[in-house]
Order: C-alpha cells, then structure tokens, then sequence
C-alpha cells in the first residue's frame, strides 16, 4: 500500500532545501539525497545534500547575525522561544506524521516527542529572562568584581535520528536563549523534522542568519572546515561516543567549548526488594521508549535471583503483546529500527548472546519482509561476556542478568565505560540513596524507568558525555562567565 494522501500533503509541505541566513536555497551543485521510511524502504522526498562550501556559508551567516542577534532583549528572545512553542503544538499532528514517516516510532511516541521538544522552548523562554551575574567586594576590600555573562557565540549543533526534533531544540533552545546563533546539522536519516522545526522558528521571529541548517550526506568533510574554522565558538553534539571523540579531536585545535551527549550502556537493577509491579513497568519503559533506540535505554537488566523467574514470566508476557508495525497504523507499539544495518546489529547481539547461553524468553527471531522489524525480545541468564552487555542495543531487546548481593550487582552495573543513566528499583530508602551515590552515571532513576525532562540536568559522565543540557544548567552550555575588575579608589 502507498502513502496516504495526508502523508504525501505532510512530507510535501516540509521545506527540503537548506536553510542560510534566512534564505531557502539549493545546495551547491543542486545534489540532493533521498529520505526513507523506515517502516517500508520506500523514498518519502529529497533534500539538498550540502557541500563543504554550503556549510561555510551557513557559518559566515551565523558569525554575521551573532552581534546584532546578541543585542536582542532576552525577552524578545524569550517571545521568539514560546511563539515556536505554541506552534509545535498548534501543528503537533502533521508534525507527529511527519516524524513517524522519516523514523518510524509509533504516532503516540512521535506526539510525545514534540510535546517533549516544544518544552524545551518553553523552558529556556524562561532561562532567557533570568540570566544574572554578580557583583562583589574583593576579599581584600577596594576593588569590586563584576561578573557578567555573555553569549559564547557562533554555535555549532549536530543531533542524531533518534529523537529527530527533541535533541533539537534542548541545543537550539539555549542557544537562541543565551543569544547565539548556529549551524545545525541533523542527521542525513531524519532531516526532516528539523527542517519543519526550522520554518517555524522563522515563523515564530527568529531573524535571519540566526538558526542555518545544512542537511547533508557527507558529515565529516561539510562539519570538520567548520570546528577547524576558527570562526565558530562552541560544538553541542549528540550521537555516539565514537564520533564525539573524533569531533573533540577537532575541537581541540581552535580550543571550541564543547557539549557532548554520548553513547550509554544503561543498567536497571532490581532488588529483592523491589515493588514486582512498579519495576516491571519502570523495566518497559526504560526498555521501549523509542522502541530501544534511546542512550538512555536499559540495556543490563539485573534482577535478584530470587526474582528472576517471575520478572522474566511478566516482562515476557509484556513484551509478546506488544504490536509490532507501521508507526502510523492505529494500535501499534512498536515500529521498524532506522536502518538495516541497525536490524543486523540487533540480530547479530541476539545470536551472540545466545550462543553464550542465554535463553529466549520471547521474541529474538528477525522477520522476513519490507521494512527494518524487530519483534520486542526478552533473554534471560546474559552473562558478563556477552557483547551486548559491553555496548548499546539500540533496539526493543531487554537482557535479564541475576544477581545475588548489592556489592556484587554495583560493581557489575559501574563495570562500563559509559556512565550516561542508571535506574534502581528498592524499597529501602537507605539501600536506594546508597546506591544512587554510588553509581558512576550523570542521572539516576529511582523507582521509575523515565529520567528525561526538560527542567532537570541530563547528561553523563565517563565516555557517555561533558555538560549538561536542560535544568536551569542547560544555559550555561551558551554563556561565558567575564570578570571585571574594578578600581574604586581615585
Ligand atoms: P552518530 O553516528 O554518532 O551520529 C550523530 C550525528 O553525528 C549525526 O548527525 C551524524 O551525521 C553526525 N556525524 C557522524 N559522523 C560525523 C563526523 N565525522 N563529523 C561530524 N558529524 C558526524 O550517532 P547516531 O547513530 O545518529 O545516534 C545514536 C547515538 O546517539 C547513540 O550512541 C546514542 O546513545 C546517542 N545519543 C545520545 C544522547 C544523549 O543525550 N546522551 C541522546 C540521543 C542519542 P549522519 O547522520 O549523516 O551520519
């Protein structure tokens, strides 16, 4: 079955050139590269593909903007910021639509995104109005201190196709907060809930120059000239440890400041203790929020030993009445992975798992057919050696790990070198600030499987990221601290 005639008018109406000081235009050369559905294979449009010089142009757009954008009240900054906000929801439908197509989540979790996403507005409007510095005496006494703080600049901001418009704005909401300006590129499979997000910003008032995006196809060569520049101040990035250690390389030559939201190997830890409920539902939703495919996904779950066997039964019989499908289809759960190469992934983990002696509780065989299916698996008895205990899954398949002591369960849980997110599931008050404290991860879920928000801090720690975005510390990513020293004697 083709697209529906809503589905051809919503792709249809996105913008797919790039998008440099304000102007619409075609990449140089007119190359274009071809969006996919994931759910079919099949060509949803085509969008310019920029070149290395494209994206020098959008450079040379934001560095002019950023003076004059600067100088613009913070409450301005902060209508532009809620105006895009009331957007995003007066257009949440289409947009939803527009998300499942290129990414293939269900239409709820699409909706949930944007709701998610335009919150992020919402806040940094209000971060906009309160950015403070400080005055004060020096120790000595004479001399005062005053402390302001200023945009740090330019900006460049890559996202990943995961969240294709929420890993947006928690960059471009702070960004246009603090008063910088910015280079976006998304990633080359979702570009098109960006390039909507986008238009609206114009719409909302956002002045030209201020937010360019250059979609494209060839990352390194388009992005690397940039960073190297000398013309950009700052890089927030999203994506996997992998690239955000090539691209700190880089950075460090022009000494950029930098924001990294890396890779994360989440464990999620149940107690003998434990409400059996609370932590089968805080396991799935840990697990299939963006159907696995989240850095903060479970991706170890360990449970006391003398739980196991029921949490398996219950987390099996959870995970088979999911509805696996077409995200745009009424009823449906679970929608395809982005890629085949993410369908081989998934598939290659299970087998190795498996092979170490793992066992399949439900799911865990890969469908023939159209489109990138994974059906929503639970393994049971995954040991330390399995590979997917070592990196991320990146899909809806959850491996249950017994333990038998606290000490025993930490240091399996802290034995990674990613630190992004961990959940407990205890109801012993000591034992869960215990272990909170004592877990190497930037965020921790304490009888919930859901930490996002965009009031609180997320980030991680080790190689899962630096910084922070959202909170009242997601500003701060955008603004330098400058002292003045000042002489009050004659
Ligand atoms: P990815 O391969 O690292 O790509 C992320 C972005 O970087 C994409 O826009 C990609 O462009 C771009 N990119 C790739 N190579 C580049 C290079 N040499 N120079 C400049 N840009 C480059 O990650 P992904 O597969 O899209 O996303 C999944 C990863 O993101 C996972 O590891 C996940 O954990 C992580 N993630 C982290 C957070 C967090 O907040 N910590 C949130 C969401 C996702 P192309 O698409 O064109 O390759």
């Amino acid at each position: 079955m083709g697209p529906s005639a809503l589905e051809e008018k919503v792709v249809a109406a996105v913008p797919t050139q790039l998008h440099i000081g304000g102007r619409w235009v075609d990449a140089e050369g007119g190359a274009t590269f071809d969006v996919l559905d994931p759910a079919t294979g099949d060509v949803l449009c085509a969008v310019a593909d920029a070149t290395p010089s494209d994206g020098m142009k959008a450079l040379d757009a934001a560095v002019a903007a950023q003076s004059s954008f600067a100088a613009v009240p913070p409450q301005r900054r902060a209508d532009i910021l809620t105006r895009a906000f009331e957007l995003l929801h007066e257009r949440i439908d289409d947009l939803a639509l527009l998300m499942t197509l290129e990414m293939g989540k269900p239409l709820a979790d699409s909706r949930g995104e944007i709701a998610y996403a335009a919150e992020f507005l919402r806040h940094f409007a209000g971060e906009a109005t309160r950015i403070s510095g400080g005055y004060q005496t020096a120790p000595a006494g004479g001399a005062r201190f005053l402390i302001a703080r200023q945009p740090v600049g330019p900006s460049l901001l890559i996202t990943p196709w995961n969240f294709p418009m929420a890993m947006g704005t928690r960059k471009i909401g702070p960004a246009i907060a603090a008063g910088c300006t910015s280079v976006i590129k998304p990633a080359h499979q979702t570009p098109l809930s960006m390039l909507a997000l986008v238009e609206i910003l114009h719409e909302a008032g956002v002045p030209d120059g201020v937010v360019n995006i250059v979609p494209t196809t060839a990352p390194g060569p388009v992005m690397e000239p940039l960073i190297r520049s000398g013309k950009a101040r700052k890089l927030s990035f999203t994506g996997s440890t992998q690239v955000g250690r090539i691209l700190l390389e880089q950075c460090a030559e022009k000494v950029l400041r930098t924001s990294m939201e890396l890779g994360g190997n989440a464990p999620l830890i149940v107690f003998e203790d434990a409400d059996l409920d609370e932590a089968v539902a805080g396991a799935m939703a840990a697990k299939m929020r963006n159907m696995g495919e989240a850095c903060t996904a479970a991706n170890r779950i360990y449970v006391h030993e003398s739980l196991i066997d029921e949490f398996g039964r219950r987390m099996a019989e959870r995970m088979a009445g999911l509805v696996v499908g077409h995200g745009t289809e009424d009823g449906v759960d679970v929608g395809p992975l982005i890629d085949d190469a993410a369908q081989d992934k998934v598939s290659e983990l299970v087998a190795d798992a498996v092979s170490r002696g793992a066992r399949v509780l439900t799911g865990g065989e890969r469908p023939d057919g159209a489109g990138f299916f994974y059906p929503p698996t639970v393994l049971t008895g995954v040991g330390a050696d399995a590979r997917m205990a070592h990196g991320e899954i990146f899909g809806p398949v959850a491996p249950l790990t017994p333990f038998a002591s606290e000490d025993e369960v930490v240091a399996a849980a802290n034995a990674t070198e990613y630190g992004l997110v961990s959940y407990v599931f205890t109801n012993d008050l000591r034992r869960a600030l215990r272990v909170a404290e004592t877990l190497e991860s930037g965020m921790v879920g304490l009888n919930q499987g859901v930490v996002s928000n965009p009031a609180a801090p997320f980030g991680g720690v080790k190689e899962s990221g630096l910084g922070r975005e959202g909170g009242s510390v997601g500003i701060d990513e955008f603004l330098e601290t400058k002292y003045v020293g000042i002489a009050l004697a004659h």
